[in-house]
Order: structure tokens, then sequence, then C-alpha cells
């Protein structure tokens, strides 16, 4: 494989980390997932937008605008004949002697990107386990930072306990899963989240809801209660990489008869056109 190392692409062996790289040390950057269908970008201007808008979150300079980065990362698709897959990125505040402070001005940003095949498994998945879990992270959830702590804690809680998703609350108000966004559905209308600090603002999320205004499917953006999710009609999760996938139990307990629902399997079927409408797969 090749990487994207700050504009270059270059083989995986020939590129080494820093030890004083800010990322490397605390954690001090910020990065993206994009989806590839067919060796082409899903969403990615709202991906690369978001790398930009969580860059100025934590008052990061971009030496690179969206248009760069996305010609570069069409590059590395094309020279990794990627056909299904993802581009993870990422963006560190630089090297530099390690302080807390944010380094001179001139200390410039390290980019790097790299691909990931995905074999292509279906796009109806069949139904996922949740766990509640108490949201321990910062109240800048909005940024896509490269600090995962919280969300790793979360989802390893999911994982010994068999489950496919972390689903965290705020004093029994759900946010968001551990690497996604959590919805319901209650009287036929999708209930997710507002978009504020608590959640990041998922681009499944967002391509989800537009979808739903353009096909006259109700929806409000409103936070829930863990009682109210487990009386819902449907709970459902999405990402990037679980698309939209029906969440059919959560802390052991069937949510309605414990299937995939109506709204949830209309919503992949719309998500599975838009695949096709941008990428053609
Ligand atoms: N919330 C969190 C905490 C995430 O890590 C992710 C996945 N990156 C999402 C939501 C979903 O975002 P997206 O749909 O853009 O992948």
């Amino acid at each position: 494989g090749k990487i994207i190392f700050n504009g270059e692409i270059k083989s995986r062996t020939d590129v080494k980390v820093d030890i004083e790289d800010r990322g490397y040390q605390f954690g001090d950057g910020v990065y993206e997932v994009i989806r590839v269908y067919n060796g082409e970008l899903f969403a990615g201007d709202m991906h690369l937008n978001r790398l930009m808008d969580s860059a100025k979150l934590i008052q990061m300079k971009v030496p690179f605008t969206v248009a760069e980065i996305e010609t570069r990362v069409k590059e590395l698709i094309s020279e990794d004949q990627l056909q299904e897959g993802i581009i993870y990125m990422q963006l560190t505040r630089g090297v530099s002697p390690r302080t807390h402070a944010f380094p001179t001005s001139d200390v410039e940003p390290v980019f790097v990107a790299y691909t990931k095949e995905i074999p292509y498994a279906g796009r109806l998945k069949p139904g996922a386990k949740g766990i509640t879990t108490d949201d321990i992270r910062w109240l800048r959830c909005n940024i896509k930072s490269l600090n995962l702590l919280g969300n790793i804690m979360a989802k390893q809680v999911a994982v010994e306990a068999g489950c496919d998703e972390a689903i965290q609350h705020r004093d029994g108000l759900v946010t968001e899963g551990s690497s996604s966004n959590v919805s319901i559905v209650v009287d036929g209308t999708l209930k997710t989240h507002p978009a504020s600090n608590l959640i990041l603002n998922g681009i499944t999320r967002q391509v989800m809801l537009k979808l739903c205004a353009d096909h006259d499917i109700p929806y409000v953006e409103e936070a829930f209660t863990i009682e109210e999710m487990m009386a819902a009609e449907e709970v459902l999760y999405t990402s990037t990489s679980v698309e939209i996938t029906p969440i059919i139990t959560i802390d052991g307990q069937k949510i309605a008869a414990g299937a995939p629902g109506p709204v949830t399997e209309r919503l992949q079927q719309l998500f599975a056109d838009e695949i096709e409408r941008q990428c053609g797969s």
C-alpha cells in the first residue's frame, strides 16, 4: 500500500512517525474516514469539509485546500486500485518538543492518509445488538478528534458483552454510539439527537436526514431517553462503516418484535440508491 504523507504519495515503509508528533503524544489532531464504493468517494466533500471544520475548532491551520486533498486522495485510490473500502486520513498539529501549549506557527501540521479494503458484504444488514453505557467523554464531541479514549472505553464495554455497539447516554439521555449515531422510530417518526457539542454530526446521519426530507419520512432532531428508546418501534445506528443498520436488542432486551423495522429497511434501500447515484456501484 501507498500513503499520502504531507502531500506526497509514498510507500508505507518509507513513512516514519516522529516520537514528538503531537498526534502521537497528545492526540492533538483530527481525522476522517471516507467510504469508497466502486472506486469512488461517497460524500467526499462533506467529509473533507468536516475535516476542515474539526481543524478549525482546534485552531489548527490546514496547509491544504479541500480540492488539493481530494486530488491526492483520488490519486491514492487509483494507485492502490481500491474498489471497495475506506480512506483514513489524519492531521496532527505537527512535530515539536513536548509541551502542552501550541507550537510556534512555523510548525506545519502532519497529514497522513491511507486506504483499507473492505470486502463488500451486501447492503441490507441483519440486526445488531446494543448495550447502554455512560457517556464519559468531554464536551466537544462535535470535533472529530484523535482523542478517542472515551469512545474506545465504550466500545470495549460492548465487545465484552458480546454486543456490536455501545449506546452512550448522559443522565439517561441518549447521545450517540461509540463510533456511530443512534436514532429511534416512534409513531413512524424518526428521532435523533440534534447536532450539538454532545455528538459528532455524522455524515451518514446527515445523508439519512436528507433522504427523510426528500422522501417524506417524518423526522425530528430531538434527544430521547433510554426509556423511550427501549419502548421504540425501531432503533438504528449509522456510520460510514455500518451505513444504516437496525439495532434489534439492547441490554439483552428485544426492541419491539426484535426484528428490523419498515422505516429502517426503507432508509437502507434509499441509502443504497444514494450510493448507486453517487458512486454507480
Ligand atoms: N459518532 C462518532 C463518535 C463516530 O466516531 C462516528 C464515526 N466516525 C459517527 C458518529 C458517525 O459518523 P459518520 O457517519 O460520519 O461516519
